[in-house]
């Protein structure tokens, strides 16, 4: 095998670590340079503390890795979604047909140390406080900056991966490629972190095996489980208008709007104006992109590639995702690096447009769908029918969480599988009285069987 020097990636967030551990595995050599202090020494910034909900494609990932055993004893499984009411009913929705369809709480800097010390167990090195700042699509060398001491340095690199986010510098070189297209769209919301704090022993505050979301048409709460009894929360709110960000300026401001909208959060965090505002009010944006590389020398991978809302909780399962495709080709084709960039993104490209899409799909539904009754009700039949027809009709959610289907399969028979539901659903108030015989004929005709389902 044809191997360079060293692979560099630029970005040691999540997809980087993950990339170079299974790299060093292949015995490649790699670098990573990374702009921010190293985690493991520093407190974790504010704005860098949210949950990630961690499903299949992830977990499959880690597990190629050999890392997923390793994160079991930091994950929470959620086993549905809990609704709040604004009068304080609770409604339980699960996610999956039975309790091995779950999704898994997992703290950000809690996953990012532990790929941190996988990558450097497996001989990556890791060199922190090194943005940057510019890179030669052509020559292959890459500028970088200490941003405390204002030091500057080039590295030059025949293999160079940009795993650095939504804000990618890589990216940003490409980008002044005549033939490089780029979209961003930025939501008109935003969200915020907040902390449910532990009970005086220790214990959480509300269910612990359960996302707890309030969702409130134009404004949305949800809770995500930390080891440590504490809950992760997120608020989205729109970031001008009525009941926006732009509105809440004061404390009381604050206070006065949980009270209307969120009661019974409001007592479970005593500290919340104080909390609410130590913290930024980040922002959302879908980012689509082509092409991801440059020849065989520069590849984009992750958020990078992809940036997506995170309402279908994919963002890093897809990045990982990313990990396993990648890897599945260089298995295949040795370091033939213009051939593997090129095949992983014809891979690639059509699936993370895909699950973007959905991910901007799932705000709403989330936000204003989750508390209708009729919503619900159709869950039920989508179950139904999943019991029945295991290898045609498996809920659009399921596809994408519980399964490694392609997005892009998953969106095109979602949309199928909406519109007969509808037709099924409509007439009907239970799912006793569901028409099996025209259930039969429709799923018949529309969803051939999946094949192997994994
Ligand atoms: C509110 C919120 C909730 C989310 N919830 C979920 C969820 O439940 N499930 C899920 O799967 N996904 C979720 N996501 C998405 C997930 O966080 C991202 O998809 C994931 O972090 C992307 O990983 P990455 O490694 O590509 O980028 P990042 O994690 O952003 O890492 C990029 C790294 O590159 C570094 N970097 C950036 N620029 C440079 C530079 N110029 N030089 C050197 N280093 C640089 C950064 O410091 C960072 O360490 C959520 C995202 C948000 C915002």
């Amino acid at each position: 095998m044809r191997t360079p020097e060293t692979i560099t990636l630029i970005g040691a967030g999540l997809n980087g670590p993950l990339l170079a551990t299974s790299l060093r595995k292949r015995g490649l050599a790699v670098k990573i340079y990374e702009r921010r202090s190293d985690m493991r020494k520093i407190r974790v910034s504010a704005g860098r503390s949210i949950n990630l909900a961690l499903s299949t494609r992830g977990i499959h990932a880690l597990a190629q890795a050999g890392l997923w055993e390793a994160m079991r004893p930091i994950i929470i499984p959620m086993k549905g979604r809990m609704m709040h009411s604004n009068t304080g009913e609770l409604t339980f929705q699960p996610y999956g047909k039975d309790e091995s369809e779950v999704i898994n709480s997992i703290s950000r800097a809690e996953l990012n140390i532990a790929l941190l010390n996988a990558a450097e167990a497996a001989g990556a090195t890791i060199h922190f406080q090194q943005r940057c700042t510019g890179f030669d699509l052509t020559t292959g060398a890459i500028k970088l900056r200490n941003d405390e001491s204002g030091a500057e340095t080039i590295v030059q690199s025949k293999v160079v991966i940009g795993c650095d986010g939504s804000a990618s510098a890589i990216r940003s070189e490409m980008l002044k490629l005549s033939d490089f297209n780029f979209s961003q769209q930025y939501l008109d919301y935003g969200y915020k972190e907040l902390t449910i704090p532990a009970s005086a022993d220790g214990e959480h505050l509300l269910e612990t095996h359960a996302l707890h979301i309030w969702p409130r048409g134009n404004c949305m709460l949800i809770a995500l489980p930390n080891i440590d009894g504490t809950f992760a929360c997120i608020l989205f709110l729109p970031l001008a208008g009525t009941e926006s960000f732009a509105e809440l300026d004061t404390d009381a401001d604050v206070v006065k709007f949980f009270k209307t909208r969120f009661p019974d959060a409001l007592n479970l965090i005593p500290q919340l104006a104080k909390n609410y505002f130590s913290n930024p009010t980040g922002s959302m944006v879908t980012i689509k992109c082509a092409p991801w590389h440059v020849e065989g020398k520069s590849l984009l991978l992750g958020d990078a590639a992809h940036a997506i809302v995170p309402f279908f909780g994919q963002g890093i399962n897809c990045g990982f995702e990313d990990c396993s495709a990648l890897l599945d080709l260089l298995d295949r084709y040795g370091a033939d690096w213009p051939r593997v960039f090129r095949e992983f993104e014809e891979q690639r490209k059509v699936n993370t447009d895909a699950i973007a899409d959905m991910a901007i799909e799932n705000f709403v539904e989330m936000r204003d769908r989750v508390a209708d009754p009729r919503f619900l009700f159709r869950k039920k039949v989508e179950l139904a029918l999943e019991a029945k027809y295991p290898r045609q009709f498996v809920p659009k959610y399921a596809m994408v969480t519980f399964h490694r289907i392609p997005y892009s399969v998953a969106l095109t028979r979602g949309i199928i599988q909406e519109r007969i539901l509808a037709e099924l659903c409509d007439p009907i108030q239970r799912v006793e009285d569901l028409d099996w015989t025209r259930a039969e004929q429709l799923i018949g005709s529309e969803l051939p069987p999946l094949g192997e389902i994994s």
